[in-house]
């Protein structure tokens, strides 16, 4: 293994992704983060973090393929890979159309599919990497008017324990960490008044923080943590016990 080790983090420049590039870096990984859209707010992560940032959409493959190329040339074999970057599309599933099923499948699934396939040959000829897939509670309970979402981040659970049993004998680690609800922008376009609700039904009583996903992740990322893979990290303040 290289002395400092390669973090790819997907949507790694805002919220919960923001948070674990921060924890990474501190932790003394070269952290690459991606970002789709938000260019401001990456360049402004960048200087504040000394965060390697860039611009990849990662529901395209070829557009991921270029990215991981020219990473792979500039910094090295990626050792860990946080699939992070998610959206949100929500309405009742009457009202549900295709573009927004597929919008959010073609990024919170196929995404990772997309990163994870092109990453995962170095990682199985290094005899090393750490994949943390970033799931949600609301693919492991359902959730109304997010037919799309939780379609996506339940699909991702399967994906993490196959490709646990995939990498199990080559020192690849597969993990998922399923947050409960987090304070971030995605949670910003909620109504106040269905916020109060939602944190009615949180036992500990108020939304978690990005910090604290991060630090799960930073755990599962850990070279120490190699007996682990497979599993299911659920933060979610006792909402929902598994
Ligand atoms: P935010 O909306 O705050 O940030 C999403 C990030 O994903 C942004 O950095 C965004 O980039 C990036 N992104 C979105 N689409 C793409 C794309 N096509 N290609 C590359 N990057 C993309 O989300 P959160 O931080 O709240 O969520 C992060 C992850 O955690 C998601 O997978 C989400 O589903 C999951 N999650 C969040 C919960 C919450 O309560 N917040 C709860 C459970 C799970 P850009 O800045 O350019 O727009």
């Amino acid at each position: 293994m290289p002395e400092k080790q390669i973090a790819l983090v997907s949507g790694g420049t805002r919220g919960i992704g923001a948070a674990i590039s921060a924890r990474l870096i501190k932790a003394e990984y070269e952290v690459i983060a991606l970002y789709n859209q938000n260019e401001e707010q990456a360049n402004n992560f960048k200087r504040e973090t000394n965060v390697h940032i860039l611009k990849c959409d990662v529901s395209h493959y070829d557009t991921c393929a270029d990215t991981i190329e020219n990473i792979q040339n500039e910094y090295g074999k990626i050792s860990v890979l946080v699939n992070n970057a998610g959206i949100t599309r929500d309405g009742f599933f009457h009202k549900m159309d295709r573009q927004m099923w597929s919008d959010v499948i073609n990024t919170n699934l196929n995404g990772v599919f997309n990163l994870t396939h092109l990453i995962w040959p170095s990682m199985i000829e290094n005899g090393y990497g750490r994949v943390i897939n970033i799931s949600s509670i609301n693919g492991q309970t359902g959730q109304m008017g997010q037919a799309n979402y939780s379609a996506t981040k339940a699909a991702v659970l399967g994906f993490t324990r196959t490709l646990a049993l995939e990498g199990a004998r080559r020192g690849v680690t597969v993990n998922a960490v399923a947050p409960g609800y987090i304070e971030t922008d995605m949670m910003a376009s909620i109504p106040e008044k269905v916020l109060d609700k939602i944190i009615a039904k949180i036992p500990i009583g108020r939304l978690g923080k990005a910090d604290e996903i991060a630090r799960c992740v930073e755990f599962l990322a850990d070279p120490a943590s190699s007996f682990i893979t497979g599993s299911t990290l659920t933060a979610n303040g006792a909402q929902h016990l598994v």
